[in-house]
């Protein structure tokens, strides 16, 4: 059952949101906490209750609306209607952001971040793209507060340039019907099904995922792919051709004809380690001491000769099955 307990920030129940919320929920129990960023009984709790504390929903307001700049697929990185996520992926870099606290915060101010992001949309020099889910999965969000459906309406009617997200879910048939004008780029994680079953604990399955990018390219939406993130598990190679191979018999044409594709390694950190070791102890290990090395802060990266090869390896195989598509990117 989700959510199990919600912890709200009072004020923000003077939203609408927030009331819709309260209503939609009104039979969980509901805790009153000062600030959504500091819940001390929740931060003070040990690691093994993670799994625990994913099924907590937090309700509040968003205070911090600075834009970084981006050079992806995106120009600026928005803060936008919620952080965290209630899945549990083993490698997920909020965790590094939020700890154990990584559970799915919403805000209900989100008319406010609507009007910042139109507004900016219009002033800024050249036509923009603007990435909305790098702190959260708004797919999975959507399904909780409806907040994406609002929002790419309300963009596509005043907004300039373009939306971007990525998600690991499916939920999109509430999407294919809205009028987006052309404004949102839609991208789908995949891994090969055996990476989503044992590392990307409560998300979608690849076969669904493949589906709802179709239908998103169809109702006229922008589509690319994330092969995100490339984990060398043992014998990884055979499981990246049989992704590769499964997106090129199950993708449409269209798709097929659009799409761009963004290629990440993983990285994974000590912060994670920590938490999955004591909250997944007979979790499929993806920390390896013979491929990885530590940078700053606790961070690990695949050895520069591993990645070195596998990009080769799947810039290869991908060109082998979409001759021209564009790949923005490999990191
Ligand atoms: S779906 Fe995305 S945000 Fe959610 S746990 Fe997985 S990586 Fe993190």
């Amino acid at each position: 059952m989700y959510p199990k307990k919600i912890y709200y920030e009072p004020k923000a129940l003077d939203y609408e949101l927030g009331k819709k919320l309260k209503e939609k929920y009104s039979d969980v129990e509901w805790i009153p906490i000062e600030s959504h960023n500091n819940i001390e009984e929740l931060r003070t709790r040990s690691n093994a209750d993670f799994v625990e504390m994913k099924k907590y929903l937090i309700i509040g307001i968003r205070k911090t609306h600075k834009y970084v700049e981006n050079q992806k697929v995106s120009d600026y990185l928005v803060p936008f209607s919620s952080s965290g996520c209630s899945a549990m992926c083993l490698y997920c870099y909020l965790v590094c952001n939020y700890n154990k606290c990584s559970y799915l915060r919403v805000y209900v101010n989100i008319d406010y971040m609507l009007d910042k992001l139109i507004e900016r949309s219009q002033k800024t020099d050249k036509i923009c793209t603007f990435e909305i889910g790098s702190n959260s999965d708004l797919i999975l969000e959507n399904q909780i507060t409806g907040n994406l459906i609002k929002t790419i309406e309300k963009f596509a009617e005043k907004g300039r340039g373009f939306i971007t997200f990525p998600t690991k879910f499916s939920m999109v048939d509430n999407l294919l019907s809205l009028n987006h004008k052309g404004k949102v780029i839609f991208r789908m994680s995949v891994n090969p099904e055996m990476i989503i079953r044992k590392v990307e604990i409560g998300t979608s399955h690849l076969i669904e995922r493949i589906e709802a990018v179709n239908k998103m390219c169809d109702a006229g939406y922008k589509v690319g792919l994330l092969i995100a993130p490339v984990i060398f598990v043992d014998d990884w190679k055979s499981l990246y051709i049989e992704l590769l191979d499964t997106l090129y018999d199950r993708l449409t044409e269209k798709v097929k004809k659009e799409m761009f594709i963004e290629v990440i390694f993983m990285t994974y950190s000590y912060v994670q380690n920590a938490i999955n070791s004591q909250a997944f102890p007979n979790a499929l290990k993806i920390y390896n001491k013979e491929l990885m090395t530590g940078r700053s802060r606790g961070k690990y990266y695949y050895k520069q000769e591993y990645r070195d090869e596998a990009e080769v390896f799947l810039r290869k195989e991908i060109k082998a099955r979409f001759d021209g598509t564009e790949i923005v990117y490999v990191v």
